[in-house]
């Protein structure tokens, strides 16, 4: 990032042509799939995927369990495209034989959308299973796997999916600025002309690219030489096993150690991604989370709010680059912090 490239320089040319390479070999997408990146947060990704693929007057089936699943059936509403909704609530996964019902009795549904880990709870949704139910009812799977991608491997030669959206600063842990979409070759030769908009246009992204190896708008170039770099350490720490390995061991670090100061998760092991977990807000009085937040802060750690809707509850990352060290120096911060504030415990009231 200290480099400036002339974006229409071949060195920035090659750049991005094997930052596309990495991406689509990453999920095994060579074969059948392309790498699209587009300028912006990972919601940018987003919005570009359903302008560009989701059809104009058959519907899409958008299964919801939390934010980023309702923030896609608002994109589409927004952008004028026909929506049903399968929502379960925030702990629950959708349920692949009710996808397979909704679709059989719905024959105008043309694709589902599906949130890989809903960062909302932190849960992992099955994706295999659904994109089996969904390619063998002959229709489309887009995934929105911003929080997933490079961190929980995904087989695109063996996991039926059109289109994979993911950004740069989650599980590959480059800096933010750049989101890109990795679609099946044919659908996005389909896709001509079908965007609401310019900007997201993937179709036109994909041309301009093929045509001469370049974005078709200034790129965000420090951030995609960064994320040249973020997939080469990716590739060092031993690709997405490695990584995954890594994330799952602060995960268990984390909900050993806050489960010691009585802190009891959302959701069961089985359900929980080592993304980012949510935990039941302790029922001590003398707990704020503000205050909490700023205690942790002080001590050189950042944590989240919670983000369900009913339960109150906040959140802690297990990703980017920290390791089982950083967690327990984080759960003696966490208890120092508790300490500070006259909190005996973080059990919830449930518990
Ligand atoms: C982070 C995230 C997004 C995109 O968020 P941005 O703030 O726009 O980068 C979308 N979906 C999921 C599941 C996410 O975790």
């Amino acid at each position: 990032m200290m480099r400036d490239f002339g974006s229409r320089d071949p060195r920035f040319i090659a750049l991005t042509g094997r930052v596309r390479e990495r991406l689509l070999s990453l999920c095994m997408g060579s074969e059948s799939h392309v790498a699209v990146p587009i300028q912006g947060s990972g919601t940018y990704a987003v919005e570009a995927a359903l302008g560009t693929f989701c059809h104009h007057t058959r519907p899409t089936l958008v299964l919801i369990n939390g934010a980023y699943g309702r923030r896609i059936a608002s994109i589409l509403e927004r952008i004028g495209r026909r929506v049903r909704r399968y929502e379960t609530p925030e702990h629950v996964p959708p349920a692949p034989s009710a996808i397979a019902r909704m679709l059989k009795e719905d024959p105008e549904i043309a694709d589902a959308v599906l949130v890989h880990c809903e960062t909302t709870s932190g849960i992992l949704n099955p994706l295999d299973e659904i994109a089996t139910v969904v390619r063998d009812a002959g229709r489309g799977l887009i995934v929105d796997a911003m929080s997933s991608f490079g961190a929980i491997p995904i087989d695109l030669r063996r996991t039926p999916i059109d289109v994979l959206i993911a950004s740069s600063n989650k599980g590959l842990e480059g800096v933010p600025g750049v989101g890109f979409v990795i679609a099946r070759r044919e659908r996005l030769a389909a896709s001509a002309g079908q965007c609401h908009s310019v900007s997201l246009d993937l179709h036109d992204q994909w041309r301009g690219l093929e045509a001469n190896g370049q974005w078709r708008f200034t790129p965000p170039t420090h951030v995609v030489a960064a994320l040249a770099a973020a997939l080469e350490a990716l590739e060092a720490e031993g690709g997405i096993a490695g990584r995954f390995a890594r994330y799952h061991e602060n995960c268990r670090v984390l909900i050993d150690g806050l489960g010691a100061l009585g802190a009891v998760p959302l959701l069961p092991a089985q359900l929980q991604a080592p993304i980012i977990v949510t935990f039941h807000m302790p029922a001590d009085p003398a707990f704020a989370f503000q205050r909490f937040y700023g205690a942790l802060a002080d001590r050189g750690f950042l944590i989240y709010p919670g983000k369900l809707t009913g339960v109150e509850s906040f959140r802690v990352g297990c990703i980017g680059q920290v390791r089982a060290t950083d967690m327990v120096r984080f759960v003696a911060a966490a208890r120092a912090a508790l300490e500070s504030m006259g909190v005996a415990s973080l059990a919830p009231s449930l518990a």
